[in-house]
């Protein structure tokens, strides 16, 4: 299997997946994509029912990422995915509803479903530096709003031949954020709070990606710059096995029969989820639909109705911040494979340039066989959150709450009965605030506090990756300027 870019009118020559993973982007600005998507029978899915979760995994990538050996696939999803760092296991699948199932992504080390690629993503890396003769180790830099960040601590946290730093800004992030990342275990991590806002930690990250200068300098030192933001590859590659293991889970259960199509409820921020998803569909996973489901930052809830991305509208703030997005980067690999190079490129530069595009009347129908556009405001996520632990007894976070409500909408507005998963995406309690707000209607705590009001109130006990954070030992405190960020990146190396 071979690589090429999104934007790829000249036909260059594709590249092997340990290339797209050590480079992040492609040459001309568009995104790596596979060359062909591999076909997967009713055989295949068979095969993967009596697997574990790593050996699905295992399976699953070797479709895409054949540079690796299969022995070499199978260590990474084994130290990826332990019983250590997944103690309920990476995916459970559970009973929400009639015809209603949730796909908990939250059980890892960070309580969010970033966890799932940024535990692997780091291995492939390093696998790719061998792969690719690179002699150089990979410092990767990542500006960070909070979740990211210590996603990709703990992912690259004691990984082989490559270090890691994180910015954060100083005013920008909650305190229980702050904790996690000031606390990070490893040998090879470093973690910097920028004076400013999330903007001023991105810019000043970008400069530092653009400086010739220092790029000489980490040579010098034996080190290149790189990035584990979701437009990667090896980011998006890890997404595509859950799709699959729900679904086996669910035939195992007896809830479908093999063969069944079952719809996906996906809360979509940059795309990156659920487009894994439409590989998986794509590649002979019997999904009828995929349900996309935003909060009030709408864009592709307008994009699934009418074919027009237009991102020229106010940005707002909400209760699921991870989704407040403005340019879903991923939705340019969609375009590709219903649309061609061609077209990819010029929709890109009309976004750039006019921040929109009117996809054509065949795309937009290709598009529409496969996708819905939902969305949620803020009173109907805290409703959903209100709703489904009154009704259920069952605890989701605000994000989660916007698929849950987009999947309801789907199913009243359509009466469409097909099994519904929808993806749970984070950990109630890295959302305490905003859900212990939701059921009680009553202001919580600052900073840990509301994880315990929240404990106590619904009788959840605090997941263990966040229990007794705040008594960790603090390793890093250091606060800098955004013009300090280059010394930081050449110190200690
Ligand atoms: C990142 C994130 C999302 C959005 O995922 P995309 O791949 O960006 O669409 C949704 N929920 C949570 C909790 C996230 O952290």
């Amino acid at each position: 299997m071979r690589y090429i870019s999104t934007r790829d009118t000249e036909k260059t020559s594709p590249v092997p997946s340990a290339v797209t993973i050590k480079q992040g982007i492609a040459g001309d600005g568009g995104l790596f994509v596979p060359e062909s998507i591999p076909g997967t029978g009713q055989e295949f899915i068979e095969s993967l029912i009596p697997m574990d979760y790593a050996s699905r995994a295992a399976a699953v990538l070797g479709l895409y990422l054949d540079d690796y050996g299969a022995a070499e696939l199978a260590d990474c999803c084994r130290a990826a995915y332990s019983s250590e760092s997944f103690s309920d296991g990476p995916a459970p699948v559970s009973k929400l509803g009639d015809g209603l199932y949730s796909l908990e992504l939250w059980h890892g080390p960070t309580c969010a479903f970033k966890d799932l690629a940024l535990q692997l993503m780091p291995r492939l890396l390093s696998l790719a530096l061998d792969k690719t003769a690179e002699s150089e180790n990979a410092l990767v830099l990542v500006a960070t709003s909070g979740d990211t960040g210590k996603a990709a601590l703990e992912g690259f946290r004691d990984v082989g031949r490559v270090r890691i730093k994180v910015f954060y800004p100083a005013d920008g992030v909650s305190r229980v954020q702050k904790l996690q990342m000031a606390t990070q275990s490893g040998s090879n991590v470093g973690v910097y709070g920028i004076r400013g806002n999330f903007d001023d930690a991105q810019t000043a990250v970008k400069k530092a990606f653009a400086d010739r200068k220092l790029a000489e300098r980490l040579s010098e030192k034996g080190w290149f710059l790189s990035s584990a933001n979701s437009i990667n590859w090896g980011r998006l590659v890890p997404q595509i096995v859950y799709y699959y293991s729900a679904y086996c889970d669910l035939v195992k259960s007896g809830a479908i029969r093999l063969g069944e199509k079952i719809n996906f409820c996906v809360p979509t921020g940059n795309f990156g989820d659920i487009f894994a998803g439409y590989l998986a569909m794509r590649s002979g996973l019997p999904v009828r639909r995929l349900i996309c489901a935003s909060n009030s930052n709408n864009v592709l809830t307008d994009f699934f109705r009418g074919g027009t991305y237009d991102r020229n509208r106010e940005f707002r703030t909400t209760i699921s911040p991870s989704m407040d997005i403005l340019i879903s980067s991923n939705l340019e690999r969609l375009l590709y494979y219903t649309a061609g190079p061609e077209y990819t490129a010029s929709w890109m530069r009309q976004l750039s340039e006019a921040g929109r595009y009117r996809t054509d009347a065949s795309t937009y129908s290709l598009i529409s066989n496969s996708f819905s556009g939902y969305y949620a405001d803020e009173e109907q996520t805290e409703t959903a959150i209100r709703r489904t632990f009154e009704d259920l007894g069952v605890l989701i976070d605000p994000h989660t709450a916007v698929g849950v409500c987009c999947a309801g909408q789907y199913r009243a507005e359509t009466g469409d009965g097909t099994l519904t998963v929808c993806l749970s995406t984070a950990s109630p309690f890295k959302f305490a605030q905003s859900v212990y707000r939701a059921i009680t209607y009553c202001k919580p705590s600052d900073g840990y506090e509301a994880l315990e009001e929240v404990s106590v109130l619904t009788g959840v006990p605090i997941p263990a990756p966040l229990a007794g954070l705040n008594e960790r030992k603090i390793r890093f405190e250091r606060t800098i300027r955004p013009s300090e960020l280059q010394r930081a990146v050449l110190e200690d190396l």
